[in-house]
């Protein structure tokens, strides 16, 4: 979707991968229907997922929200634009091979593409949205529209979404893809490196959406490709682009003479109109002067050593002097110009070309409901967790337990923020006290704090838990080998369990810099028992490196996969085998199941665990 022929092709050379720390603390519009569309590939992927609209949602909402630190505004669709709408039936009919004649023309209201199923999907994305405390701003039309404006306007450092007419809306950074198990997840496309890499400003790309066809008006002019396209609008300047335009369409401008080269083009001096004829050159060695010439006197060009004559000139020989030159240059300025006059022809046959609606939409600044002078309403508030509990447990029939679990690292970071701005609640979730910074853990090269939340005295009730320790070992892989296609954002962290003579511990991953403002005295604690510890271990540890995952094992206590606990709770719901429900759960389980015994779960029940952890 976007500009139409491989538009995104021609951008590729230009993205930049950019690393785990790009979106913290940024602001990002994210446009929902992209995300929706792409829900619609997971539907048709794993059908056996219980509403995957939710489900992504939910997941990559926390993580972009949690692990990677951002703020994201989720902008949805209004009343699509009565061109897409044209468009959109057009693209109908082209796909069913139908004649394209007789266009219906869509009336003003009654939009029926976005089938109701879609609209559907979107609204419950919406209220799930807003029950997690994101805003979510309507879009007069589309999405990507509004989210190019709130970038252009500096409401936000970002948007999210695989439609390249971001860039003719005026987005400045497009985030096409995240490949959230790499080091650097982000694709992100920079306008002004689209700008150095091939010399086109806005009103060029607007201009090329115009020539191959855009999501408003799929034909663009019969013909022309991107290529051509991309050759043609860079003979012109930013400023004149978009009027050439409209000139060469309405065949005031059927020649485009007077744009051809610019002035400083000595070829468009006075020597070109009479140009001098080309002077004789030798039919022998093929450089200026005469056969009969060179044969006498020997040639200025050809190196023969002292005496006459001159060298047979070798195959595809070609003059090096200033008139051939000239005359090179002269034929290729010629084909250039026959190209131009033909690439300007089409433009003139087109009928109605260039729509001025088109250009003005891109050009808009008026996508969304709110007024230029404050800006849009953008906050983000606490999730509300009991509705989200219902809402979640209704759509997804997920057990209250899991929807807190999944939750937990989203309000830990809400947690550390207001701890951060002196405004945070005693405990986490009412139930979680900050413990202590347990370790620095390293994740596709980023450093993280793992932070150890203790169960608050008044909650545990006493109760007495012993655990097997064999998934200690074994678990810290399953996040690393989730499948990168297969799964955008969605595999969420996973806040372990750990139990210390009989008290309970939750571990959460932690941005460090968070952390550290929030409670610097603990991590200055932390930072001098670790350098304390080193220096005593000495020389001996540095070969494994600092921060590792083989750190994990040595930890002390015992640590409980909570994996494991969901895992659970989810059999009693879904109809087809829960093995691949979760398929971040599935390396865990490969290398567990095998180790796992039977003990684990039976001296610890389901129930136990709900209770000590996430019910309140
Ligand atoms: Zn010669
Ligand atoms: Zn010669
Ligand atoms: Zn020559």
């Amino acid at each position: 979707m976007g500009v139409g022929g491989h538009f995104w092709d021609l951008l590729k050379p230009h993205a930049r991968r950019e690393g785990f720390d790009y979106l913290r603390n940024k602001r990002v519009a994210v446009d929902l229907s992209f995300w929706i569309v792409q829900h619609e590939t997971a539907i048709r992927k794993r059908s056996f997922a219980r509403n995957p609209h939710l489900r992504l949602t939910f997941f990559r909402t926390v993580n972009l929200f949690s692990k990677f630190g951002a703020f994201p505004t989720f902008v949805v669709d209004g009343t699509p634009s009565p061109l897409k709408s044209q468009a959109r039936i057009q693209r109908f009919f082209q796909a069913s091979g139908l004649d394209l004649s007789s266009l219906p023309v869509p009336e003003d209201g009654v939009l029926v593409e976005r089938n109701g199923a879609f609209r559907k999907c979107v609204k419950e994305c919406v209220e799930l949205l807003e029950l997690l405390g994101m805003p979510v701003l309507e879009a007069r039309g589309e999405a990507e529209a509004l989210c190019a404006q709130l970038n252009y306007e500096g409401h936000v450092d970002a948007c999210i979404t695989a439609d390249s007419d971001a860039f003719l809306f005026g987005a400045s950074c497009v985030i096409k893809c995240i490949h959230p198990n790499s080091r650097e997840p982000f694709e992100c496309y920079h306008f002004s490196d689209i700008e150095d890499g091939l010399g086109l400003r806005r009103n060029h790309l607007i201009a090329i959406a115009l020539l191959v066809g855009n999501d408003h008006d799929l034909r663009g002019v019969q013909g022309i490709g991107v290529d051509t396209a991309l050759r043609f609008v860079k003979t012109f300047s930013e400023e004149e682009i978009l009027n050439s335009l409209k000139e060469i369409g309405n065949g005031e401008k059927l020649l485009c003479e007077g744009d051809a080269g610019s002035a400083d083009d000595p070829l468009h001096g006075s020597d070109s109109i009479s140009p001098k004829p080309r002077p004789s050159h030798c039919s022998f060695c093929g450089h200026p002067g005469s056969k009969r010439d060179h044969f006498k006197f020997s040639c200025a060009d050809c190196i023969t050593g002292d005496g006459p004559g001159c060298l047979k000139k070798p195959y595809k020989f070609k003059c090096d002097c200033s008139s051939c030159n000239m005359d090179r240059k002269r034929k290729e300025q010629k084909k250039h110009e026959s190209w131009r006059i033909k690439v300007c022809e089409r433009i003139t046959l087109e009928p109605k070309f260039p729509n001025d609606e088109i250009i003005k939409m891109y050009l808009s600044n008026n996508h969304g409901y709110f007024d230029g002078s404050s800006g849009p309403h953008i906050s983000w508030d606490r999730p509300r967790s009991e509705m989200l509990v219902d809402f979640l447990a209704f759509h997804q029939h997920w057990e209250p337990s899991f929807i807190r679990q999944k939750l937990l690292p989203m309000m830990s970071t809400i947690y550390l923020r207001d701890m951060a701005t002196n405004t945070a609640d005693e405990l986490l979730c009412d139930q979680y006290e900050f413990d202590s910074v347990h370790r620095v853990k390293t994740r596709y090269g980023y450093q993280l704090f793992v932070v150890k939340w203790k169960k608050a005295a008044h909650m545990t009730g006493g109760a007495v838990c012993e655990i097997s320790d064999d998934l200690a070992g074994s678990r810290q892989h399953e996040v690393i080998d989730v499948d990168d296609q297969d799964d955008i954002l969605e595999e969420s962290e996973v806040p372990q369990i750990q139990a210390v003579d009989g008290t309970w511990f939750l571990l959460t991953d932690e941005d460090i810099e968070l952390v550290t403002a929030a409670f610097p005295e603990e991590v200055d604690r932390f930072l001098k028992e670790k350098e304390l510890k080193e220096s005593k271990r000495g020389k001996s540890v540095s070969s494994t490196p600092e921060g590792t995952e083989s750190e994990l094992t040595k930890s002390k206590g015992v640590q409980l996969s909570i994996t494991e606990f969901y895992r659970s709770t989810k059999v009693l719901y879904q109809a087809k085998p829960a093995d691949d429900i979760v398929n971040d759960s599935k390396s865990f389980r490969d290398a567990s199941s095998k180790k796992r015994s039977a003990g684990s779960s039976s001296k610890f029940s389901k129930s136990v665990r709900r209770r000590l952890l996430f019910d309140s």
